[in-house]
């Protein structure tokens, strides 16, 4: 593509050079534009406050930009199968694949933030390292440039059509910008994490519910796994570090103690991480300027989704910027992008607020699960729901849930709650459609959030089937 000739100064200056800033960079660069990517770090630079699991629509992201040929000094195993178990009832499932990607990552951050910088500047991006943003400047009201602190050149200034902050969580730019926060919800949960060595690679992400904690685990990179446990905020236990192996190895011997023994049988390969967020959308556009990734969106990091959201983030706003330095008014394209952004992960954004208060599974919402794993469809949306694929307003319908409750099998753990909710939906002679109509109240009164768009969904016709899923890729 020609790069259109805009005088000296840029098209784009991105703040913030990781994950959501060199991808808008990388995709913009590559369509001809101007771009200048800043950051006060110095590649390489490691983040100690990620783990790094990437869903398929991420995964399908970087190998389409390349970056992934990128990655190649490390052995990255293909993680194909996502577990949830809760006390006693455990769901498997496939991953549904995106455009042929029907696997997760784990990279190395240090390694997967400077290759995504690299293929930036591959692009034709300028990147400029140590550099801080510290005001933006305006003419009229609009946003026209920033400055900052250069480590080593002082005080520098440059212009641009529009500023983008993909500066992270605490963005400087959404702070001098004045994006308000739209929602706004406190920290939930709290982890602690490592990487193990010497544990068995399974092509698979465990994640466990019980006692109000919430193991994990998978393969990551080089023979390494992530090995943690999140605990909701008010209860995580943060006394001696000397003691979190034991808290640690408990909460897995209380979940799963055959994999407490694997990991006893393995060992610790790095000190212990504390993690958490707290969780807000903010307004994402004004004039001359736009957010993507976290400094729009932070969420906890309990369904592993910032990083593939950060990544088709970057994509949705690299298209608004495109239309609006083309054809179509700059204000219209951004107010695009955000209500885009916002159908993208409003869902998935309740979804991970409510996992992340680490409750227990009502015995009701186990039976749901050992039903999903009878039913091999609606494990796989299951486990694609929680992996950013399935969204979560084709996953929470009457129609589904409906046919869900036909897996709930006959055995006597099946509480009398589902065995009145299956009765009405299997319909009282003459008055099939009242019954089932209480049934999904009933249902959508026990799934917190999820509730409402299970309400919003269509009833089902006569049929009572539903749609495929689409996925959000
Ligand atoms: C404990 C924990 C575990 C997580 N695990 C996962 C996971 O497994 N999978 C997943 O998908 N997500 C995970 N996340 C979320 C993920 O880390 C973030 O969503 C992701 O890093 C967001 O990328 P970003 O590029 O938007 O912002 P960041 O990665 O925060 O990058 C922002 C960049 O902006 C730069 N910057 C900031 N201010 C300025 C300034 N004034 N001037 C210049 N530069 C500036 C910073 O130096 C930084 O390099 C986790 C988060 C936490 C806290």
């Amino acid at each position: 593509m020609e790069r259109p000739i805009r005088g000296s100064m840029y098209d784009v200056i991105i703040v913030g050079a990781r994950i959501s800033g060199s991808a808008t960079a990388l995709i913009l660069a590559g369509r001809g534009y101007r771009v200048l990517l800043v950051d006060r770090i110095t590649f390489p630079s490691p983040t100690s406050s990620s783990t790094n699991l990437i869903h398929p629509p991420g995964v399908l992201r970087l190998r389409r930009w390349g970056v992934l040929d990128r990655l190649k000094a490390h052995t990255i195993p293909e993680i194909t199968h996502y577990s949830l178990q809760s006390g006693s009832v455990r769901l498997v499932a496939p991953l549904p694949a995106v455009e042929g990607v029907g696997y997760a990552l784990s990279p190395p951050r240090i390694s997967l933030d400077q290759a995504l910088a690299e293929a930036a500047v591959e692009a034709g991006a300028e990147l400029r390292e140590g550099i801080s943003v510290q005001e933006l400047l305006r003419e009229n009201g609009t946003v026209v440039g920033v400055s900052g602190v250069s480590k080593s050149s002082g005080k520098i200034s440059e212009k641009a059509t529009i500023v983008v902050g993909a500066d992270g969580k605490n963005s400087r730019v959404a702070q001098l910008a004045g994006a308000e926060k739209y929602r706004d919800d406190p920290v939930l949960s709290k982890s602690s994490w490592t990487y193990w060595e010497g544990l068995e690679q399974e092509p698979l992400v465990r994640t466990y519910r019980k006692s109000r904690r919430h193991p994990f685990s998978w393969p990551t990179h080089d023979g390494l796994s992530i090995v943690g446990v999140a605990w909701p905020a008010e209860t995580f236990p943060s006394g001696d570090p000397d003691q979190t192996d034991r808290l640690v190895i408990d909460a897995f011997a209380d979940a799963d103690p055959e994999f407490a023994e694997r990991l006893l049988r393995a060992r610790r390969g790095d000190r212990w991480l504390t993690g958490a967020v707290p969780n807000f959308l903010r307004t994402s556009h004004g004039p001359g300027w736009a957010l993507v990734g976290d400094a729009g969106a932070t969420r906890d990091p309990i369904t592993a989704s910032g990083i593939t959201h950060a990544l088709l983030g970057a994509e949705l706003l690299a298209d608004a910027i495109t239309d609006g330095l083309s054809d179509r008014p700059m204000a219209e394209a951004m107010a695009d992008y955000t209500a885009r952004r916002d159908k993208l992960i409003g869902d998935h954004y309740d979804y991970t607020r409510d996992y992340a208060k680490v409750a227990d599974h009502s015995p009701e919402e186990r039976a749901l699960i050992a039903a999903m794993s009878r039913s091999p469809r609606h494990g796989q949306d299951m486990i694609g729901l929680f992996a950013t694929i399935v969204p979560p307003d084709q996953f929470y319908t009457r129609g589904n849930f409906r046919e869900l409750f036909g897996h709930l099998g006959s055995g006597p753990d099946v509480p009398w709650k589902s065995r009145l909710v299956r009765w009405l939906i299997d319909g009282v002679p003459g008055r099939p459609a009242w019954a089932s109509g209480t049934a999904d109240r009933l249902i959508a009164a026990k799934i917190g959030p999820m509730g409402e768009l299970l309400l919003r969904s269509p009833v089902p016709g006569a049929s009572g089937t539903r749609p495929a899923p689409a996925s959000t890729a």
